[in-house]
């Protein structure tokens, strides 16, 4: 009989708590700080900002967190994800590694994004605000949002980074769809999406941009209005790790354990999600997995940034974030990849990187979409340009198992389907896309006007 192709979980099954890796760490990130004052932001201050319960998971340094029941039922919508063994992809290879992946396209959305999108949106609900405002990069946390926002009835805000907003008209019209309002940012909306385009009326957008223009929104309507973040902040983290904790469960279902780990690194949601599970196995139990961590060569922040205290935005109105940092006025290139192109990685996944027990990598735009399109040949699904960069990585491997005779376990996360970045893929095949390789002096220069303050 053929080998078992897909692993689940019934319902019975599932994880009921997220998992809170700050409680294993030994050195613990270093706290957010007001970029006023430079002292640890306190839970007043993020409250204004942020739903109640959201910050007390921001600070908590608990273990595990249950998951609200209602919460769980709706993750029941498209969850437990498939662990799928991609089987064709092995033999493409000709590998004697196994490659498994964990299917977050599922999702209503299309992304693992909705896993914090739900939570979100179900605290602020809770505590009854009545609008959210937040922004988007590729458009993927954007619709997440927005169908979370409407199981919820919550108005919702989108900025949209302009490049996105024109490259993808359907992630626009998905967010349409579930009801929320979208903006191309910089937008006239705001004072610093005014200053920004007075500045530079062709500016393309970032998402740094996006963000400030989001929480200026936040701050003039703050009795009824909060903010909700896709990446980055360890909240969002900690809801992804339901990736994970079902993964460990479907890997022993298949009767294996892996020896690495892929996921490639925006803010950190996807990969700390997938990751800090199986890391707990190394810092726990004494294991030695090995954990990728993929960005885009265009924008590497954990290779070639550094580790400093850094605004999440342009504006100065997000606390300073302990982080490995390009800087804040980093310009990355209008890669496809749009999820990938933050400036920074999130406090956690910095200070893991720090103490070498996460280990970065950057890979150049052309080998990531060979990599998609060999995945949409051997396993069906076109993925995200985001998530082919954790699959190139995972090919590496791969290959390099091939190379030494080794029997390998391969776990890639897929973050998304790319069925909404087609133009993406036409760019591609069309011969139209090139590497971005970043000039040292470039990044001295970003990062130079950071002030020193660890
Ligand atoms: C947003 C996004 C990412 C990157 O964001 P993280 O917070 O780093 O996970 C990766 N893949 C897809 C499909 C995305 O939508």
């Amino acid at each position: 009989m053929a080998e078992t192709k897909k692993f689940l979980l019934t319902d019975k099954e599932m994880p009921t708590a997220w998992y809170n890796i700050v409680a294993d760490m030994k050195n613990k990130p270093l706290p957010m700080l007001n970029p006023q004052t430079k002292k640890p932001v306190t839970k007043e201050e993020l409250c204004r900002i942020f739903a109640e319960e959201l910050v007390d998971q921001e600070l908590s340094q608990e273990r595990y967190i249950e998951i609200p029941e209602q919460v769980q039922d709706i993750y029941k919508m498209w969850r437990c994800t498939p662990l799928v063994r991609a089987t064709g992809l092995e033999k493409a290879l000709d590998t004697p590694a196994k490659i498994f992946f964990k299917n977050e396209s599922v999702s209503p959305a299309g992304s693992h994004k909705p896993n914090s999108a739900v939570p979100q949106a179900y605290y602020n609900a809770k505590q009854g605000i009545a609008r959210i405002a937040t922004e988007t990069g590729a458009g993927q946390w954007g619709t997440a949002l927005s169908f979370a926002s409407s199981l919820f009835n919550l108005d919702l805000r989108v900025y949209m980074v302009k490049v996105s907003y024109n490259q993808k008209p359907y992630r626009r019209l998905m967010m349409n769809a579930w009801g929320a309002d979208v903006f191309a940012s910089p937008s006239d909306t705001t004072e610093i999406g005014r200053a920004v385009l007075a500045k530079d009326p062709e500016n393309h957008g970032s998402l740094g941009t996006a963000i400030s223009e989001a929480v200026e929104m936040v701050m003039k309507y703050n009795e009824n209005t909060r903010y909700c973040l896709g990446s980055v902040l360890n909240h969002v983290i900690l809801h992804q790790t339901i990736i994970g904790e079902e993964s460990i469960k479907q890997m022993e279902m298949a009767g294996c354990e892996p020896d690495t780990v892929v996921a490639c690194v925006g803010g950190g949601s996807n990969f700390g999600g997938m990751a800090f599970p199986f890391l707990r196995k190394n810092l726990t139990e004494g294991k030695n997995i090995n954990i990728i961590a993929v960005e885009p060569e265009s924008c590497p922040k954990l290779t070639r940034g550094v580790f400093q205290y850094d605004l999440g935005d342009l504006s100065g109105m997000t606390p300073l974030i302990p982080m490995y940092t390009l800087g804040h006025e980093f310009m990355p290139a209008d890669i496809h990849a749009g999820g990938l192109r933050y400036h920074g990685a999130g406090s956690i996944i910095s200070q893991l990187v720090r103490d070498k027990l996460v280990n970065p990598v950057a890979v150049p735009q052309l080998e990531t979409f060979s990599a998609g399109l060999l995945f949409a040949k051997t396993e069906g699904i076109i993925p995200a340009p985001e998530s082919t960069h954790a699959i190139a990585v995972g090919i590496r491997e791969a290959l390099k198992a091939k190379e030494s005779g080794e029997q390998k376990t391969i776990l890639i996360n897929l973050t998304g389907h790319g069925y909404v970045d087609m133009y993406a893929y036409e760019q591609f095949l069309a011969g139209k896309l090139k590497n971005h390789q970043i000039p040292d002096e470039y990044i001295a220069q970003s990062i130079s006007i950071l002030e020193k303050i660890i």
